[in-house]
């Protein structure tokens, strides 16, 4: 029989619709590789039942006749920043640990209502703060990815490296990002997967554990550019329980794909052209502007001139917002709480919280309530704020000479674990490339390119407010002409 863990989302909809194979066998297929792949240490928890409950009802569906959803049959894994209704929800921290939601994220919501089933919660950094996964209170996932020639065990990239993890390793066909400064985009590079972030507002936050509220955007990640349409179709929407929701209908993204960009113009950013760049991410940069141009694109230069103000304002912001959502983890209202005998409700608070957070964690919080003090507040809080008009005006101008900016999704290939872990700032430069549309709110995605020396290289395209389409169209062009079919070897 063929290998269903070899198929990703469209193929498994369209075969559980057509009868080829039922949902039940998808899900017992991949269930059992989830089970085999512990030592890629994607999942926190696996939930094979909730799976399995999925398949069987969309079989009787089909059997009943019913029309099926987007996500018909697809098992999928759920990144554990999401609440998930009688599943534990931990954020990758202590502080969640044993945390079981009473509800359901929106955003998980509809994707069961479009059909999909759960294979488990995936691992993270530490409240999505991290870009290498090694933040994470149940240890760090490992890329199934080696260098050539190498048996070191390297990063997925964070936040969502089980994500990434999981769908490059076949163990799963797509999951759920999120991406609040390159989250989605950084492991989907790392591995060798699509990876889109849309348009701030389109996928509803209710249910999400809030790490920087104005940035914070859910996402899906798999491994074609069609897979990603389809899911983040069932992912978006209007919803009245996020305040920042965007009123506005879903385009059928899936059914307007279309890689002729004839009449388009991509723009290419100078400033993006960085010292610390590697070489290989440059040529594979050309390499995609040639191919755009063989998709009938016209490759115009624009500017971006905020650019290197972007990741000092989000170190500013990201933590401000997070050192203030993160304040509600207090000991009394969820998981952990650390009383010690005969000590008060202040006592409480420390004990729980220095016991809770990981390091990076408190050091964001302890940045974030500097930046936000009141004698600091004008000279850092302010100015990143005025930095984030700034580069959002770059983009408003840009995008009156172009219609999606192509650029590379990181400077640099995946590194080993452990490379980056006493440096925070040479981890931060991860997201370098990533951070300005996060900033300024815009749909973005990575698209695998090549392989350099074993490891996949991504590039990331940058569009329009509300334009994921045209993200999605130049993100199909370079799929067809980069071919990229390379599969990770098993060594889990
Ligand atoms: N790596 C970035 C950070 O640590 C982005 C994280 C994210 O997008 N969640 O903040």
């Amino acid at each position: 029989m063929t290998d269903l863990t070899q198929f990703g989302v469209k193929d498994i909809r369209d075969g559980v619709r057509d009868g080829s194979f039922t949902a039940r066998e998808v899900a017992e297929s991949f269930n059992a590789v989830v089970a085999d792949a512990a030592a890629l240490n994607a999942f926190i928890v696996t939930t094979p039942d909730h799976a399995i409950a999925a398949a069987d009802k969309v079989d009787a569906a089909r059997a009943a006749g019913e029309t099926l959803g987007a996500m018909a049959g697809v098992p999928i894994g759920m990144k554990d920043l999401f609440a998930t209704h009688g599943v534990q929800t931990t954020a990758a921290s202590h502080i969640l640990e044993g945390f079981i939601p009473r509800y359901e994220s929106t955003v998980s919501q509809k994707l069961w209502d479009a059909g999909a089933g759960m294979l488990g919660k995936l691992n993270l950094d530490q409240f999505a703060m991290g870009s290498s996964n090694e933040t994470s209170h149940f240890g760090n996932v490992a890329s199934p990815w080696r260098k050539s020639g190498s048996n070191q065990p390297m990063s997925p990239g964070g936040s969502s490296g089980g994500s990434s993890s999981a769908v490059a390793a076949r163990i799963a066909p797509a999951a759920t990002g999120t991406d609040t400064g390159g989250s989605i985009r950084q492991p989907a590079a790392f591995t060798g997967i699509c990876g889109i972030k849309p348009t701030y507002g389109r996928c509803s936050r209710w249910g999400i554990v809030a790490f920087a509220s104005s940035l914070d955007q859910a996402g899906s990640m798999a491994r074609s550019v069609e897979d990603c349409a389809i899911m983040l179709g069932a992912m978006s929407g209007f919803d009245p329980k996020d305040s920042t929701s965007l009123q506005m209908d879903v385009p059928d993204w899936e059914g307007a794909l279309n890689a002729d960009l004839r009449g388009k113009k991509v723009g290419i950013p100078r400033e993006y052209r960085m010292e610390g760049t590697d070489q290989a991410i440059l040529d594979s940069w050309e390499q995609g502007k040639a191919w755009l141009r063989d998709a009938g694109a016209e490759i115009v230069d624009v500017s971006l001139p905020h650019t290197k103000y972007a990741l000092p304002a989000y170190y500013i912001v990201a933590p401000a917002e997070a050192s203030s959502n993160l304040a509600r983890y207090d000991g009394v209202r969820y998981g952990l709480r650390d009383l010690p005998d005969g000590s008060g409700l202040q006592d409480m608070y420390a004990s729980t919280r220095a016991a809770g957070f990981g390091d990076e964690v408190k050091r964001r919080i302890l940045i974030g309530t500097y930046v936000l003090s009141a004698g600091f507040y004008d000279a850092y809080y302010t100015q990143a704020q005025k930095v984030r008009a700034l580069v959002a005006r770059d983009f408003e101008r840009a995008f009156q000479e172009c219609d999606v900016i192509l650029a590379p999704t990181t400077p640099t290939a995946s590194f080993p674990l452990g490379e980056n872990v006493d440096d925070p700032l040479a981890m931060y430069l991860n997201d370098v490339f990533a951070v300005p549309a996060s900033l300024a709110g815009l749909p973005a995605m990575s698209v695998p390119a090549t392989i350099n020396a074993g490891l996949p290289l991504g590039l990331q395209l940058v569009g329009r407010p509300f334009d994921e389409q045209g993200v999605l169209n130049a993100g199909l062009a370079i799929q067809q002409r980069a071919g990229f079919k390379a599969v990770p070897e098993k060594w889990w």
